[in-house]
């Protein structure tokens, strides 16, 4: 059986993938600082039949990152699948963005993402296959985002660590790709404070060419195709999956 490792998995997008995963086959890792919700989804999992479990990891972490890993790769091997996914974007005008708070988002959003490829990539590497997703924005790959450029420069970073550990870890047989999503409907996105809010996010809609804001499940059935043998000569690319609005004429 197949392990794949989701960071940020309690609820949003991670949830989705976790349970798309799980009907893909594989063993759920769940990884979330949100400990109620992470120990649910591996409940719903096994539940469902599934094999899950939840492990609380913060990946500012390098610490807790590295002994999660170890934990897994001792019980179960070389980990087949990353999900770095755990990511905040808060709202803060440039003139109150403070360099701790510059420094917080790319600790989570970027180097949090670093911080577990680095740890299972070892291993990966001696089984001489693997597949990584990262998750990116269309915020990162494309719009820029007023009073959110530290989530905007840390989710173009992404990019950036995708397309180098794509080439690093090539004839390692892993495969690092990213994916933007758009407007997806999750916790972040429903945010008054620090995103559209349900009434903004109705308005997306409105010029978003599919005609709907995103479901977490459109995001995850395309990370599971990403990992899969299917994407098997697809490397270093971010995907947008966005209803069609970056190719929209709105
Ligand atoms: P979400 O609903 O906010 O879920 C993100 C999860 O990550 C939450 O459980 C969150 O906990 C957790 N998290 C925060 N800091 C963490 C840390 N230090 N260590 C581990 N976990 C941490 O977000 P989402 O909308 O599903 O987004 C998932 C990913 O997709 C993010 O990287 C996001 O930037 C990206 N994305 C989302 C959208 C969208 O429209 N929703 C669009 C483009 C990209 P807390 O709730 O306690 O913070």
């Amino acid at each position: 059986m197949k392990t794949v490792l989701i960071t940020g998995a309690g609820i949003g997008i991670g949830k989705a993938t976790a349970h798309a995963f799980s009907k893909a086959g594989y063993r759920v890792i769940v990884t979330d600082i949100l400990e109620t919700e992470g120990q649910e989804v591996a409940r719903e999992i096994k539940t469902l039949g599934g094999e899950a479990e939840f492990h609380k990891l913060d990946v500012t972490s390098t610490l807790d990152t590295n002994q999660l890993v170890e934990a897994i790769e001792s019980r179960y091997g070389a980990i087949d699948c990353l999900v770095p996914n755990a990511g905040i974007a808060h709202k803060i005008p440039l003139d109150e963005l403070t360099d701790e708070n510059w420094d917080r988002t790319f600790d989570i959003d970027l180097k949090g993402m670093m911080r577990l490829v680095r740890a299972a990539s070892p291993k990966m590497k001696e089984a001489g296959q693997g597949s990584v997703v990262c998750l990116s924005s269309i915020m990162g790959v494309a719009y820029g985002w007023d009073k959110h450029v530290h989530y905007s420069a840390a989710k173009s970073g992404v990019v950036g660590l995708v397309r180098g550990l794509a080439v690093e870890l090539a004839r390692d047989g892993i495969r690092v790709n990213g994916i933007a999503p758009g407007y997806i409907r999750t916790a972040q996105a429903l945010s008054e404070k620090h995103s559209l809010g349900p009434q903004g996010l109705e308005q997306a809609a409105s010029f978003i060419p599919m005609g709907r804001v995103g479901e977490p499940e459109d995001i995850a059935d395309v990370i599971v195709f990403l990992a899969s043998d299917s994407a098997r000569y697809l490397t270093g690319q971010v995907v947008t999956v966005d209803g069609g609005l970056l190719v929209g004429r709105y």
